[in-house]
């Protein structure tokens, strides 16, 4: 009966890290996937969320099912976790205009967005625009959502292409959605400056648009997570001063508490009053009950111990601090390497991109021959993850780029 079902492509990261663990060479490398490792090269579970979990593990007292949104507590922490540390945030909060929901991590939280937009902007443009590089499951989410997708400029010449990118939002049909990532954008690395997100809002606000924020790396572009937030801010103080309508955030804490598999998140809808606010939870635990009826409770405790407990949270951001310190130290160890061998190329790039990634500007050739020949893992697209490189590996890894190049 199932002989009509092709085999389906394989994800383009994960196929990498099956192909690098099957890879016997013992100064192999991988730097497909966007998860910190230490400097040892392993992954890590933060002290912070050790400490979190010990309280967990002698408080816990059930297991019972959370709401269909999550708990109230969870729900109150990460509200004031991402909207109270700032004028317009708190105001929201105060006359009740923010909806916000637990999602199985950054995925869960895009995946209802989509979800949403589908169901409620019907009347208006149902398309949603991308940026033309961007982390690949968007496109695969939105288009399972039933949503139109079309890329805007994004990358030149390993520079943002603002020039495009303005010229595109210009052309997009009125009320139509736009996803940002609200830092350390990933793939690139490349993020617009404040003065340039000012002049892509104005857009936004002349096309009454809805921008939809992905919020996967917060803490990794500045070391500090309140300061990475200044994306939403700046959006919340264009829907204070009536300029934008409404926006959807899509968090994780995937990235910044190492929580990858408890797939913890939230998505929050700035609305216009309380009352759209009702309305839009009721909506939106109605499509949470058909999806898979109400969140996991363990990643979500954890997160709620973080978010009240100060000496936690303060551990937390330093902890967080130190991973972004660690991986902005490897980017300019990578760069000082290349830039002492004979390449004659221009590296500037490297550091002027932020985060956990680096964009290397390296051709599809030269990324499969330092896979071939010297099991060096990355995307085709050339990005890496930075977080794979550490003092051990970071010279076999500039040698290998310098030969490839020469080659
Ligand atoms: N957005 C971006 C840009 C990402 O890179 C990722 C993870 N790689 C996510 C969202 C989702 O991550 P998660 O579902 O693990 O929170």
């Amino acid at each position: 009966i199932w002989n009509h079902i092709p085999l389906a492509k394989p994800d383009p990261i994960l196929s990498i890290i099956e192909e690098f663990n099957r890879d016997g060479n013992p100064q192999k490398i991988n730097l497909s996937v966007g998860a910190y490792r230490d400097e040892s090269g392993k992954p890590f579970i933060l002290p912070s969320i050790k400490q979190a979990s010990k309280i967990l593990f002698d408080q816990e007292s059930d297991k019972e099912y959370t709401s269909i949104n999550g708990s109230l507590d969870y729900n109150r922490l990460v509200k004031q976790f991402l909207f109270g540390g700032f004028k317009s945030g708190k105001f929201f909060i105060e006359q009740d205009r923010i909806v916000l929901a637990q999602s199985l991590s950054g995925t869960g939280a895009l995946k209802l967005s989509g979800e949403f937009l589908k169901n409620w902007n019907f009347k208006n443009s149902n398309e949603i625009f991308i940026p033309s590089s961007t982390w690949a499951n968007h496109y695969n989410i939105f288009k399972n959502c039933g949503l139109k997708i079309s890329q805007y400029s994004y990358i030149k010449n390993n520079s943002l292409d603002l020039t495009n990118l303005l010229k595109d939002l210009n052309q997009i049909p009125l009320k139509s959605s736009i996803l940002f990532h609200a830092c350390c954008h990933n793939p690139t690395g490349l993020n617009p400056t404040r003065d340039e997100w000012l002049e892509i809002l104005k857009i936004v606000s002349e096309r009454e648009l809805i921008p939809i924020v992905d919020l996967a790396y917060q803490g990794f572009e500045s070391g500090n997570l309140q300061q990475d937030l200044y994306l939403v801010e700046m959006i919340c103080n264009k829907i204070a001063n009536d300029e934008i309508s409404t926006a959807l955030i899509c968090q994780s804490f995937a990235k910044n508490m190492g929580l990858y598999g408890e797939r913890i998140g939230s998505i929050s809808i700035i609305t216009q009053n309380s009352n759209q606010t009702f309305n839009i939870e009721s909506q939106l635990k109605k499509t949470i009950r058909s999806i898979y009826s109400s969140p996991s409770i363990h990643g979500s405790k954890l997160v709620e111990i973080v978010l009240s407990n100060d000496e936690i949270y303060q551990n937390w951001q330093n902890d967080v601090a130190k991973m972004s310190s660690r991986i902005k130290k490897m980017r300019f160890e990578l760069f000082n390497l290349l830039n002492s061998m004979d390449n004659n190329l221009n590296w500037n790039h490297l550091i002027q991109q932020n985060g956990m990634f680096c964009f290397t500007g390296l051709s599809e050739q030269q990324i499969l021959k330092l896979k071939n020949e010297y099991s060096i893992y990355s995307t085709l697209d050339g990005r890496f993850s930075i977080s794979g490189i550490n003092m051990q590996n970071i010279k076999y890894l500039a040698e290998s780029i310098n030969k490839v190049i020469n080659s």
